[in-house]
């Protein structure tokens, strides 16, 4: 049985060693990450320069990418064939929430699943020290049930594991995604030279709609996993919709929007 590693921190990172050692224990590791941190690179391809695969070791290749193009190349080039499970991680700090649309971590997992592998991403919280060795322990265990029962279609699992010795972890929670933003996002600065840049940045901030979500289960002890699924449309809003249909194709007048959904971009307010 085949597993594929890969992550967004670089194939030097710690996480992805902790990783690949645990998962040893249930397949064949093959591991294919970018030769250096590609962290909030989301779903990103390498389009205009040509990718380099190098091989450091028996079943380790970095590449001069993303994470996403990690996962294609594994795929459809490297591995000989395609491996029953992908795992990318473990990522140095939580992927929870809105997280999850900037993460090199999740998009390589995604990634995964699109090409129709089950995949999953496992998230580490932490500050300077991480600990993978918890993580690594999860995320077998996870790969585990992955590998005897599947994943529902175009579903992938987003892990998360609290900053905590095993002892402390208080359980696993199945979850939802929170909201996570940031407070005063972009800071301003003047270079030497009386020049303005910029750095995003800024404080985190998360909050949730429900008690079932992602970032209070971490916050709380718990291991957190989110099925997450490829398809994002809104389907109890297409009805909604239907009534803009011939107005944007230029045939009736404005449609009315009902008042009550004026105001659902607030309900997530700061
Ligand atoms: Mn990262």
């Amino acid at each position: 049985m085949r597993i594929l590693v890969t992550n967004d921190d670089g194939i030097q990172s710690p996480g992805i060693a902790a990783l690949a050692q645990a998962l040893a224990a249930i397949g064949e590791v093959w591991v294919v990450a970018p030769d250096r941190e590609r962290t909030a690179v989301a779903h990103a391809v390498t389009l205009h320069k040509p990718l380099r695969v190098h091989r450091v070791a028996p079943r380790t290749y970095s590449v001069n990418g993303t994470p996403v193009d990690c996962v294609n190349l594994a795929l459809l080039k490297v591995m000989p064939k395609p491996p029953a499970l992908v795992v990318s991680g473990i990522n140095k700090g939580v992927n929870l929430g809105d997280d999850v649309m900037y993460s090199g971590t999740v998009s390589a997992a995604m990634e995964g699943t699109i090409l129709g592998v089950p995949s999953l991403a496992v998230s580490q919280e932490g500050q300077e020290v991480f600990r993978f060795n918890i993580g690594a322990t999860y995320a077998a265990r996870v790969a585990r049930l992955v590998l005897d029962h599947g994943l529902p279609e175009e579903t992938l699992l987003n892990v998360n594991i609290p900053d905590l010795i095993s002892s402390k972890i208080r359980g696993v929670r199945i979850t939802r995604l929170s909201r996570r933003r940031f407070h005063n996002p972009i800071i301003e600065k003047l270079d030497p030279h009386g020049r303005t840049y910029y750095w995003i940045a800024g404080k985190r901030i998360s909050w949730s709609r429900s008690k079932d979500a992602d970032h209070e289960a971490v916050e709380e002890g718990y291991v957190s996993l989110t099925p997450i699924r490829l398809d994002s449309t809104h389907h109890e809003a297409v009805a909604q919709f239907r009534a803009w249909e011939d107005v944007v194709a230029g045939r009736g007048r404005p449609a009315v929007v009902p008042k009550s959904n004026r105001r659902s971009s607030k309900q997530v307010g700061k």
